[in-house]
């Protein structure tokens, strides 16, 4: 077997070689996340990009085995904020210079919310004349409906495939057509026939998940070719199915420890892509998302949603900043930023270099 310098120094990392570099611990686990912050260094602008994320609504129609806001949690308090106040939470993050802003959703495919989104998307870039970034993570929809939001105005979009594992999938998930593993990779590829930056992610420490079903993972994103990437520790809500397994979970401490190898892996494996520092990751360790800024991530997404609602966006237990508003988050990244000694990229969208370079490619071949 290798020596473990020598696999990092590799071009192509195979299945085992990332299953290694996952469980890397101690000196291995220095030299990792050396490696990966190097590489950021050298291949992405070295700034932290800001989205301000805006909670626009927990109300969902599907039912996900892990999540807080599934649509049979009926003791979670359900919302939808306000056009007016989506479109005070954007002008919050245009005179704080954040550069972008993240528009998420549980996930609805009702034509008056296809509309709703619609009309916001064109509001909000009237409201910034184009200046702010828009990504917006609003679920599965059809190419017509994602080509409809990407004319509007918005130009990144998350869906996370939750794990590449077709089997992890159909447990994680009711077993019917609205939860189908196939009709997500189909999604995936329309959001990028529609034009837009692709981002994707998993959730790692989920029950039965393997250390190889995670190398799987970090190479599906490698394969699909994404330009972004969310992920975080599953963190276990007590009014979810899943939350029947949770004595098969690693402790959070270890679910972290492995969320920061994937961060690292996913950085050597694909240089120039953005790697958002998650939001679950900070649910567990206070500095999380500084650690991962520290290891390879390279976007940050305050919550700018007002207040008063963040407290039903509960994904998962723990959620952070929930009894704080926009305001409280402004003056927590600079200090906290300057403490790790990252420029941030104040009034920058901060795309991905892998999508421009791309294009660039595809446009010459
Ligand atoms: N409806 C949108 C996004 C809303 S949820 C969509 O379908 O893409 C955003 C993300 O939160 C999910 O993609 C999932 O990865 C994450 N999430 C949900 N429940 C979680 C949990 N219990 N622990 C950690 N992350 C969770």
């Amino acid at each position: 077997m290798s020596n473990f310098k020598d696999i990092l120094n590799k071009d192509n990392l195979t299945k085992q070689d990332l299953v290694c570099m996952l469980n890397a611990e101690g000196k291995n686990r220095d030299l990792l996340h050396r490696k990966s912050k190097e590489i950021t260094k050298k291949f992405t602008t070295n700034k932290v990009y800001l989205r301000g994320l805006i909670e626009y609504s927990n109300v969902c129609v599907k039912d996900c085995l892990y999540c807080g806001i599934r649509k049979s949690n009926t003791q979670q308090k359900r919302y939808t904020i306000s056009d007016s106040e989506v479109l005070n939470c954007a002008q919050y993050a245009l005179e704080n210079n954040y550069g972008s802003i993240v528009l998420q959703a549980g996930e609805r495919t009702d034509k008056p919310f296809i509309s709703k989104i619609t009309t916001l998307l064109n509001e909000i870039n009237k409201l910034s004349k184009g200046k702010l970034g828009i990504t917006i993570s609003l679920g599965e929809q059809t190419l017509e409906v994602y080509k409809e939001w990407f004319d509007a105005g918005a130009h990144r979009y998350l869906l996370r495939i939750e794990t590449s594992n077709s089997e992890l999938y159909k447990n994680l998930h009711p077993k019917n057509r609205m939860h189908n593993f196939q009709h997500r990779i189909d999604a995936l590829n329309n959001i990028r026939l529609a034009g837009f930056k692709l981002g994707t992610g998993v959730m790692i420490g989920l029950p039965n998940q393997t250390i190889e079903n995670l190398a799987d993972d970090l190479l599906f994103m490698k394969a699909m070719n994404v330009d972004m990437v969310g992920m975080g520790p599953y963190i276990e809500h007590q009014h979810t199915p899943l939350f029947n397994d949770k004595n098969l979970l690693a402790s959070k401490q270890k679910r972290l420890a492995l969320s920061y190898n994937m961060i690292a892996c996913l950085r050597i494996l694909m240089k120039d892509i953005n790697i958002a520092a998650t939001t679950a990751l900070q649910a567990i360790d206070n500095f999380g998302r500084e650690k991962a800024i520290k290891i390879g991530a390279n976007v940050l997404m305050p919550n700018i949603t007002p207040g008063s609602f963040r407290d039903n966006y509960k994904l998962y237990e723990d959620k952070p900043c929930t009894n704080e508003n926009a305001s409280d988050c402004n003056t927590c990244i600079d200090v906290r930023m300057n403490m790790i000694g990252s420029e941030v990229g104040y009034n920058e969208w901060g795309d991905s270099k892998h999508f421009f370079k791309n294009k660039k490619q595809l446009s010459s071949s």
